[in-house]
């Protein structure tokens, strides 16, 4: 058990990244209430598309219920299918990979490279040797933070290969000179409770090609054929943005750079906070703004003490100078502040041990898992309160 330090615990919870309301929001809701527009039909699902193709810089969106429900339309509008084998980045949250299930293809893992903490373009090389045949790439933009798509996309291209993007949590992050969201033949993004602006729930399909936009948006609304009647020749599902969540969305747009300011000023701060510690802040790519989701850390090999993960239980032995992430959540948690262990990788999960695993290094995700964590990044969380997390961790290394 953390020793504990004499910092006073928040009186409110300090979350790990919550929603922040601006108040425009509340009146397209109240628009759509006060029209009847309470449906997946309406003014702001309409608006939410045209501003986020926009802000994107992408020509089709469709708006869906969640960013799961987009990933799982993506795979599907891939030509993903039973069987197909897709490579997936592993160190992420289940989320990116689901959808793969879902449609009861195969997903190989690639590690990840500790320049971006995202997919490993080298380790896709190698997965390309060992699987030539292989069409489907699902990459994922981990806590805001590019992957090397220059290389990626070089690759996918030579082989062939299309690229799903999984850009959930890197809405707003631009990599040489584009947004997140533009690097996929489709790509999802999503606004969950969590993610840097949010509609409570929901999500959105990026495309440049219609006719995919065209296939997720009859898709989504449960296959209609055109006709009088209800007439259907292809799977369909229930995936469409409600109109309230559109309004939640279309009063956060404006928000998005000052949100993305807060949350790089939070990095920023732990950076400084944390100068002197044998620690890593999670990486910025060269050519890359992030988003800063989320800030992370990781610490410095020589500076871990003996730390068990099991399944479900863990335990450090604490060694003076040394600590270990399992001991700085418990330090963060004493002050009634939330932290979180960094995403576990996708091939060390009971549910995907069956399926195989391309790393050229010596398994760089579960290195980082064991060393790494995300720190509280609320963009409502004040400096004062930031200090005292920063004493906090600062105290784990005494
Ligand atoms: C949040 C998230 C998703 C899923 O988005 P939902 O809107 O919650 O369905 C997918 N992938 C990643 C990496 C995420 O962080």
């Amino acid at each position: 058990m953390f020793k504990g330090t004499n910092i006073h615990p928040f009186e409110k919870k300090l979350y790990l990244s919550s929603p922040t309301m601006h108040g425009g929001e509340l009146e397209y809701i109240k628009e759509a209430y006060d029209t009847n527009w309470m449906s997946t039909v309406g003014e702001n699902i309409n608006e939410t598309e045209r501003l986020i193709s926009g802000f994107v810089g992408r020509k089709y969106s469709v708006a869906l219920t969640s960013g799961t429900s987009s990933l799982h339309l993506a795979v599907k509008l891939a030509g993903i299918t039973k069987g197909t084998k897709v490579f997936c980045s592993d160190l992420t949250f289940i989320a990116s990979t689901n959808p793969v299930i879902y449609e009861g293809a195969e997903p190989i893992f690639i590690d990840s490279e500790y320049k971006s903490w995202n997919m490993d373009p080298e380790a896709l090389e190698k997965a390309f040797e060992k699987y030539p045949e292989v069409k489907h790439v699902v990459t994922v933009n981990l806590f805001g933070t590019p992957c090397d798509y220059e290389r990626i996309r070089e690759i996918c291209d030579r082989h062939n290969a299309v690229i799903i993007e999984d850009a959930a949590e890197s809405l707003g992050t631009v990599y040489n000179g584009r947004r997140a969201g533009t690097f996929g033949d489709i790509s999802a993004v999503s606004f969950n409770g969590n993610k840097i602006i949010t509609g409570t729930s929901g999500g959105m399909l990026l495309t440049d090609d219609e006719s995919v936009a065209k296939k997720a948006r009859k898709w989504s609304t449960q296959s209609r054929d055109c006709a009088q009647w209800y007439q259907h020749s292809e799977l369909g599902y229930n995936y469409r943005m409600s109109n309230i969540v559109a309004g939640v969305i279309r009063g956060q747009i404006p928000y998005i750079g000052e949100h993305i300011a807060q949350k790089k000023k939070i990095y920023q701060r732990y950076k400084e906070g944390f100068k002197d510690l044998p620690v890593q802040m999670n990486p910025i790519p060269e050519n890359s703004s992030p988003n800063y989701w989320l800030s992370c850390m990781t610490v410095n090999p020589g500076a871990m003490c003996e730390q068990r993960l099991g399944d479900t239980e863990y335990t450090y032995t604490k060694e003076s100078g040394k600590t270990c992430p399992m001991e700085i959540l418990e330090a963060i948690k004493t002050i009634n502040a939330e932290g979180r262990p960094l995403w576990k990788p996708m091939h060390l999960q009971p549910l995907f041990k069956k399926y195989d695993y391309i790393t050229v290094n010596n398994d760089n995700g579960r290195d980082l898992f064991m060393r790494g964590l995300c720190l509280p990044s609320d963009n409502k969380m004040t400096e004062e309160q930031q200090n005292a997390v920063i004493k906090a961790v600062r105290a784990c290394f005494e």
